[in-house]
Order: C-alpha cells, then sequence, then structure tokens
C-alpha cells in the first residue's frame, strides 16, 4: 500500500485494498466476494445505466482512543438502503448482510483507518444496482450489492468554518411524494445543476424549500437542516420529502440528552431569521455551521460570522467524542469490527 499523509487527507476517492461484492440472481444473493480490481463488467443494458436503479449510502468507521475500529450505527444505514430498495423495487439487502459486508470490507483494508488523533476515518459507501439487463421499463432480474471504502481526513482542519447557504427558487430537489426521502442516486444528479449554479455564485450549499408551495425549509442538497432557537430548542423540518440523516437522528438524541427540547415540525422560511444558529449536518462533515442564507435579495445573517454556535459546537464535540470512543457510547451507536 501507498505511503498516506493521514495529516492531509481530504475526500477524495483512493484506491484501497479491495471492495466486497454481491450479486443477488433467481431471488437469492450470493456469497460475498472481497475483489482487488475496482471496476465492474456491466451490461450495457443495466437497469440502473438506463432507468436509475441506484441507491447508497455512506457511513464511517473510526479508530477509536482504545485502538479498536468501530464502525457507526451501520444497522440505520442498513435499513435506509432497504427503505430505499423497495421504493425503487429492488432486491433488498438484509440488514445482516449488510452489516457483515461493512465488517469484512473494514477488517480487509484495516490499514487504511486512520490512526487515532489525526481526525480521520474509514469512509464507507454502500452501492446497490439493478445489473441485469432491463430494455423494457420494468424492475431488473439481477441485483449487485458492494461496499467500498475511502480513507478521509477531517472536514474542517481549523474548527468549524461557518458557511454562506443561497435558495435558488427556480429548481425543486424532490417531488412531495416523490423519492426525496430514500437515497436514490437520481437525486444528487437532479440537485448537481443547481448546486453548479450555488457554486459560481459563491455559496458553497444551497437550502431547498418545500416543492409544492416553496414556504417552508426543507434541506440542504446533501445534508439535513437544524435550527438552534435563541432559547436554546433543536428545531429540525418535519417533511416527506426530506432525507432522514442519521446524523440528524444522533444529534437529535444527543440534544435531548444535553437537555434541550427537539422539535421536528414544519419550519416557515420567515422563521429562518430567528434562529440563533443553523447547522447542515450529514455524515461526511456531521455539521456545518451556517451563517448567512440568500435568497433574491433578502439576505438573512444567523449568529457568528465568523465561528460555529455554541450548541452546534457543543453537539459536535459530543458526538465526535462518541465516534472516537472518548465519550460513553450510552445508546450502543458503535459497533466493534
Ligand atoms: C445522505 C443525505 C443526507 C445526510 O444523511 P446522513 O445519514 O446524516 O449522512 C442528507 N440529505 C440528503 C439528501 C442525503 O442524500
Amino acid at each position: 500500500m501507498q505511503n498516506i499523509d493521514w495529516n492531509t487527507l481530504g475526500f477524495k476517492y483512493m484506491d484501497t485494498h479491495c471492495h466486497i461484492r454481491y450479486v443477488w440472481r433467481d431471488g437469492a444473493w450470493g456469497p460475498g466476494e472481497l475483489a482487488a480490481e475496482p471496476y465492474l463488467n456491466m451490461h450495457i443494458a443495466a437497469a440502473c445505466l438506463h432507468y436509475g436503479q441506484a441507491a447508497f449510502e455512506g457511513m464511517k468507521a473510526f479508530r477509536c482512543k482504545d485502538g479498536k475500529i468501530r464502525v457507526f450505527r451501520p444497522q440505520v444505514n442498513a435499513q435506509r438502503m432497504a427503505n430505499t430498495a423497495r421504493r425503487t423495487c429492488m432486491a433488498p439487502v438484509p440488514e445482516a448482510m449488510f452489516v457483515d459486508a461493512v465488517s469484512r470490507v473494514i477488517r480487509a483494508n484495516d490499514d487504511f483507518v486512520p490512526p487515532y488523533g489525526t481526525g480521520g476515518s474509514l469512509y464507507i459507501r454502500p452501492l446497490l444496482i439493478g445489473s441485469g439487463a432491463q430494455i423494457g421499463v420494468a424492475p431488473a432480474s439481477e441485483y449487485t450489492f458492494l461496499v467500498l471504502v475511502v480513507p478521509v481526513g477531517p472536514y474542517y482542519k481549523g474548527g468549524l468554518q461557518p458557511v454562506r447557504a443561497v435558495i435558488l427558487d427556480d429548481y425543486d430537489r424532490a417531488a412531495p411524494l416523490g423519492v426525496g426521502n430514500v437515497k436514490v442516486a437520481g437525486n444528487y444528479a437532479a440537485s448537481l445543476y443547481a448546486h453548479e449554479q450555488a457554486k459560481h455564485a459563491g455559496f458553497p450549499v444551497e437550502l431547498y424549500l418545500d416543492s409544492k408551495e416553496h414556504k417552508y425549509v426543507e434541506e440542504f442538497a446533501t445534508s439535513n437542516f437544524i435550527g438552534i432557537t435563541k432559547d436554546g430548542r433543536y428545531v429540525t423540518p418535519d417533511s416527506s420529502s426530506i432525507l432522514p440523516s442519521v446524523t440528524n437522528n444522533t444529534l437529535k438524541q444527543i440534544a435531548a440528552d444535553l437537555g434541550l427540547t427537539v422539535e421536528v415540525r414544519p419550519v416557515p422560511f420567515e422563521e429562518l431569521a430567528e434562529f440563533a444558529e443553523v447547522g447542515a449536518c450529514g455524515t461526511a462533515v456531521v455539521v456545518t455551521p451556517v451563517c448567512e442564507i440568500v435568497r433574491g435579495d433578502t439576505v438573512i445573517k444567523i449568529g457568528s460570522q465568523t465561528g460555529c454556535g455554541p450548541v452546534l459546537q457543543k453537539l459536535y464535540e459530543t458526538v465526535q467524542g462518541i465516534q472516537y470512543g472518548e465519550l460513553p457510547d450510552t445508546h450502543g451507536w458503535c459497533v466493534e469490527v
């Protein structure tokens, strides 16, 4: 294996020893195989290529203080992938097989898990695709499930940096009764154009309002929305087209443990100006503080313009402390591999 400089790792693909791959045929999953080559030999008529039968997941494994490697809440990702599979008519991956696949691929790549203290982790990417040939529109007759891993560095090297967000009223991410609440690859294709526009205008993230009326806050393109009120309540939107983020679920529980009131309810656009802190949460970065939200001529400034607010900072430190085995894992979230 190549020499990795753990201190300069970013969030980008690199080859590891292997990924793990399973194929579903005639109603059953085959045994998983570790494969060194990072390529699939796929049929040109595969359903995932033409009709978008593709689901993915994202989670992380950590080298903990005691030297052991633990994955964070893989069962929740397994359940979410099962929901995505059901919604897109793909063969579901049983939870036990999913968690076993994750453990096996991590063990086969354990020297790619960044050492404790570097702030890095092993990013785990499960993928489920319709790999059978399909020309008439119908569910594929063969599926491929694979899990690849990539070592990644800490997203923020010098503390949590606040970012500016934009609302682009010309684009929606997900329809109210569509597939916004499951993790299908196509949701990302649907948001890329708006994302490029946002980036071009100087905003690293874009915030979506509900597609029906553009009245309520939904989520960022790849992360959930959290607002902290001036009296310290944790508010996150309730909607049928938001992707249920494992990070948000975790932070809600930690907030409740810390004594905060947690509210899951519709969040009208007008309420944005009232939050003391706003954050975007997801596995890759845990939480990104948002200090400004722009919609047309309206500019909403939120909290500190230079750093992270105290509540999101505390939530961030607590989840990281649990993930690296520095704080007690009272909910049994970390699974040893
Ligand atoms: C994956 C994803 C998230 C974040 O979910 P986590 O489980 O916290 O990583 C948020 N929004 C969308 C649209 C996503 O696809």
